[in-house]
């Protein structure tokens, strides 16, 4: 099976790279060229466009930032649209809105291809072990088709049906993440400014219900209060905070904590912390 990967950012290097160490064919392409350097290293093969990805592959994998770079990826002349034809698939594993996956699915067929969405909770170090858990969601056959491929990316894969699924699923999982980050920002904050030692909070934490693997990785650097280096970048959190609130709009779902934690999210982002780790909204708390 030859395989395809567009956008090589954070999350898509990674995953491409385990790709091509299983040994599939891989064409890769992203808009910095830079960034595919070291998947040719490795040994996959560079495209001048993501039309050409989509031609040289059976299925093409997108992992991209945002809805926006999801079309500037698919749509136009150069576009993976143009190079689908009818047996090919097209898995995109950026998490977006419904809306844009739904036309994604949409377009695809009508090349007579197939279409899989499958957005992936886990960061950077998930991504790299091959650990992701990934919420896949469209024609069933291209998920059974790219299952190979998939085991070589994620470890909990699930199949949720009807396009959308995938996406309504990753909306609400991080959701939940970022109003952790929240809390934990301010229970951090609220500790610091009351003469605590943060270290023993953290120990706190850890020993109750409320243990878990997030606390624990970023633990030391919200205590530290310094450089959050991006393994999720916070400007992606706040990105997915805000589908999620549209989301919940069209259900009729009121969401009141995460309309807050949206808003300092994007107090984050004024304050130029976009592109730095999602924790580093505990500096806006801190200031
Ligand atoms: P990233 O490092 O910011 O990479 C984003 C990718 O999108 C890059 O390849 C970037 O290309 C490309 N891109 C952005 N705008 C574009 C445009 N207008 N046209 C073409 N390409 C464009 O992001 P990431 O962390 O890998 O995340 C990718 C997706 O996975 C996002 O939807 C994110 O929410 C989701 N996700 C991330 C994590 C995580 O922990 N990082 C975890 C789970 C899910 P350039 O290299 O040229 O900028």
């Amino acid at each position: 099976m030859k395989l395809g990967f567009v956008g090589l950012g954070i999350m898509g290097s990674a995953m491409a790279a385990n790709l091509v160490k299983a040994g599939f064919e891989v064409t890769v392409w992203n808009r910095t060229p830079g960034k595919c350097a070291p998947l040719a290293a490795q040994g996959a093969k560079i495209a001048a466009t993501p039309r050409e990805v989509a031609e040289a592959a059976d299925i093409v994998i997108a992992m991209m930032a945002t809805p926006q770079a999801v079309e500037a990826a698919r749509d136009g002349a150069d576009g993976i649209l143009a190079g689908l034809r009818p047996g090919k698939g097209y898995v995109d594993m950026s998490t977006i809105d419904v809306e844009t996956s739904l036309e994604s699915a949409r377009l695809a067929r009508e090349k007579g291809a197939m279409f899989l969405e499958g957005p992936v909770a886990g960061s950077r170090k998930p991504a790299e072990d091959g650990l992701l858990t990934i919420m896949a969601a469209g024609d069933r056959m291209l998920y059974d088709q790219a299952l190979p491929a998939l085991e070589k990316m994620g470890k909990k894969l699930l199949f949720l049906g009807e396009v959308g699924n995938g996406a309504r699923m990753k909306l609400a999982n991080n959701l939940v993440m970022g109003g952790m980050m929240a809390a934990f920002s301010e229970g951090m904050a609220l500790a610091a400014r009351s003469g605590l030692d943060l270290a023993q909070l953290l120990e706190v934490l850890d020993a109750g219900a409320m243990t878990n693997p997030m606390f624990r990785l970023k633990g030391e650097a919200v205590a530290a209060n310094g450089h959050f280096p991006a393994a999720f970048p916070l400007k992606h959190m706040q990105k997915d905070l805000r589908l999620a609130i549209a989301l919940a709009e069209q259900v009729g779902q009121p969401l009141f904590a995460t309309a807050s934690v949206n808003e300092l999210f994007k107090e984050a982002v004024a304050s130029g912390l976009g592109d730095s780790d999602f924790a580093a909204v505990s500096r806006v708390v801190r200031k």
